[in-house]
């Protein structure tokens, strides 16, 4: 699997050093990250010429408690900076703004990188960790490509009071926004089995046929890609019933983050699934669950999704070496769960956070 739909990573040379900023966040996210990047320094002791030069910064719900802002300036133009930036998870329930938003830095990170392809990877290691009948390891694969910067998560930023009883979101559709994302999952789709599935629900919602129609546009210019159209609620069947009818979907915000959640179920959970938000210069690689504040501080937490987003991360730089650890990083995963035993108890094992880290890092 290759995610190198965005043609922008760092220029490779011979020696290299990649500057990575590190954003463990809050929550389970401390924990998982301190994993995956133990991960991260097994592989790199294998490379003989490259080197990661790690910048661990604070962000996220318990940085606003402790200085009122979640994302500090100086930490964004760090962030800007590096080459990759590696994030835990953001946000706690009970941390919010004064008008009862929840603080989310990982969104604003988004938007202000303007990472506009969500890409999240869904792939069956272990036929012990699919709640689905039937299905072995590799026999559930397909990516879930999420435009990230508008449809119906750009409302977030609307102050509507419900003062009349009322109130709107408006779902944000562009032409450039929806060029970019569906070109890019088009070139995905190349890259692996070759059918792009769009998610819409242009039956009902205007928003929706633009949409449509913009992909029906692009993909006219990938014949060498079968290009295919389900409504949402159709899709949602689709991928319990049957996922593998789908190699790559692309979708609107929304829709790309109630089904990557469903997805994940699919192979095991949150803690199996991880992230990439890429954009045209920088991106941001992190698991697709969030701080999980119900088992933080246990040692519990599944860390695979962030070990899987490092190895997004590795082959997102993108020069042979880095993509070669990917490789390694993610047969490491395999060859660690395939011995049953070798569960966090989100997926029925006993085994701490470290522990499995551990196994994996011994396998890299
Ligand atoms: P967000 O809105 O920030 O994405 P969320 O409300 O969707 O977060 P999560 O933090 O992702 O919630 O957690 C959802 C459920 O999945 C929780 O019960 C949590 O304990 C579980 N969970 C999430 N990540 C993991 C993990 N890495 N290991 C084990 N369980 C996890």
């Amino acid at each position: 699997m290759s995610i190198n739909a965005c043609e922008n990573a760092a220029t490779a040379s011979p020696a290299q050093t990649f500057q990575i900023a590190v954003l463990p966040g809050d929550g389970i996210g401390v924990e998982v990250t301190r994993e995956a990047v133990k991960v991260l320094r097994a592989a790199e002791a294998r490379l003989n010429d490259v080197r990661f030069e790690l910048r661990e910064f604070a962000a996220g719900a318990s940085e606003y408690l402790r200085c009122g802002d979640p994302l500090p300036e100086a930490t964004f133009a760090a962030c800007r900076q590096a080459d990759a930036i590696l994030l835990g998870a953001m946000g706690l329930p009970t941390v919010r703004w004064p008008d009862g938003k929840e603080i989310s830095p990982q969104l604003d990170l988004r938007e202000r990188l303007d990472l506009y392809f969500g890409l999240r990877p869904i792939y069956l290691f272990h036929r012990d960790d699919t709640p689905l009948k039937d299905y072995d390891s590799r026999e559930i694969d397909f990516a879930i490509v999420r435009e990230n910067t508008e449809g119906l998560f750009s409302a977030r930023r609307s102050t509507s009071s419900p003062t009349n009883g009322e109130v709107c979101d408006v779902m944000r559709i562009t032409r450039r926004g929806t060029e970019r994302v569906c070109r890019d999952a088009f070139r995905l789709a190349q890259k692996r089995r070759k059918r792009l599935t769009l998610i819409d629900k242009a039956n009902v919602l205007p928003s929706m046929a633009f949409f449509r129609s913009v992909f029906d546009e692009v993909a006219r210019e990938f014949p060498d890609v079968e290009a295919d159209r389900v409504y949402v609620d159709a899709a949602a069947l689709y991928m319990v019933k049957n996922p593998q009818r789908f190699d790559v979907v692309v979708t609107e915000n929304m829709f790309g983050d109630i089904l990557s959640d469903l997805a994940a179920g699919l192979v095991g959970g949150m803690g199996m699934a991880p992230s990439a938000d890429i954009g045209e210069k920088h991106a941001v690689f992190q698991p697709s669950h969030g701080s999980a504040p119900d088992i933080a501080g246990r040692g519990i937490a599944n860390p695979i999704a962030m070990i899987l987003s490092v190895a997004l991360m590795l082959e997102w730089l993108d020069i042979p070496q880095t993509i070669h650890a990917a490789g390694r990083i993610r047969v490491a995963v395999e060859r660690a769960l395939a011995d049953p035993v070798h569960r966090t108890p989100d997926l029925g094992g006993v085994l701490s956070t470290q522990e499995i880290g551990d196994l994996v890092a011994a396998e890299v």
